[in-house]
């Protein structure tokens, strides 16, 4: 580990995952002793590791002044944002491939990797270049099927986030929160997300938890307008 921003980033994506665990209600049956779905967790996870690229945040715990607070709040919500929809568009590109070679697997691969690269990243494939690229990515052997779930919790993160910042801490400010030393906000995860572990189906939980069943309206209100 070293002390810069990526590290601080994956110690609070990791952390995330682990207070999930710790205060999942241990009473409860052994099989149900688990996230709601893989890409709750992973909510859990992507919202607090937004903290890396948070001023206010890097003020309660890094100890930045609030100038230097002040002075760099652009930029680290630049940055966040630019993350979130470049990956976005990353997202769609495995989706929509996965779909499409499960639907229609003799297919000429190669053409169609490049043909979403080019629709959903907006990026110009090699002139002339016809080799498995698609290939080289790792989830589509080992985890197939598996990556809507990193945007499903970049949407939830941003859901969470959202109402928490709204009904718990009863704010407007949906960019200097750092949830630090705020026990209403741990209550509130523990109670509504970590306690039910997967007691319910995860749309359930969400609506329990937040009003609204999972929904991309907060994910876009903080980074698309
Ligand atoms: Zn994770």
């Amino acid at each position: 580990m070293k002390p810069n921003s990526t590290w601080i980033g994956t110690l609070l994506h990791e952390f995330g995952h682990s207070v999930y665990d710790r205060y999942k209600d241990f009473n409860l049956p052994f099989v149900v002793r688990d996230p709601a779905h893989t890409f709750t967790t992973e909510a859990i996870a992507m919202m607090f590791g937004r903290f890396s690229s948070n001023p206010q945040w890097l003020k309660d715990n890094a100890g930045i002044s609030e100038d230097e607070k002040k002075k760099i709040a652009d930029n680290c919500f630049k940055t966040l944002r630019l993350d979130q929809l470049v990956f976005s568009r990353w997202a769609q590109v495995m989706y929509h491939f996965e779909k499409s070679m499960y639907e229609n697997p003799d297919q000429d691969l190669n053409q169609l990797w490049w043909d979403m690269v080019e629709k959903y990243q907006l990026l110009k494939r090699p002139e002339g270049r016809n080799e498995p690229d698609w290939a080289t990515k790792i989830h589509i052997a080992t985890v197939p099927c598996y990556y809507h779930n990193y945007l499903m919790g970049e949407l939830l993160a941003s859901q969470l986030y959202a109402y928490i910042v709204t009904n718990v801490i009863k704010s407007e400010d949906f960019k200097l929160q750092s949830f630090t030393n705020n026990k209403a906000v741990g209550d509130y995860l523990k109670t509504k997300i970590f306690m039910p572990a997967n007691m319910y189906y995860w749309n359930d939980m969400i609506e329990k938890a937040t009003g609204e069943k999972l929904t991309a309206k907060y994910y876009a209100k903080q980074f698309v307008k």
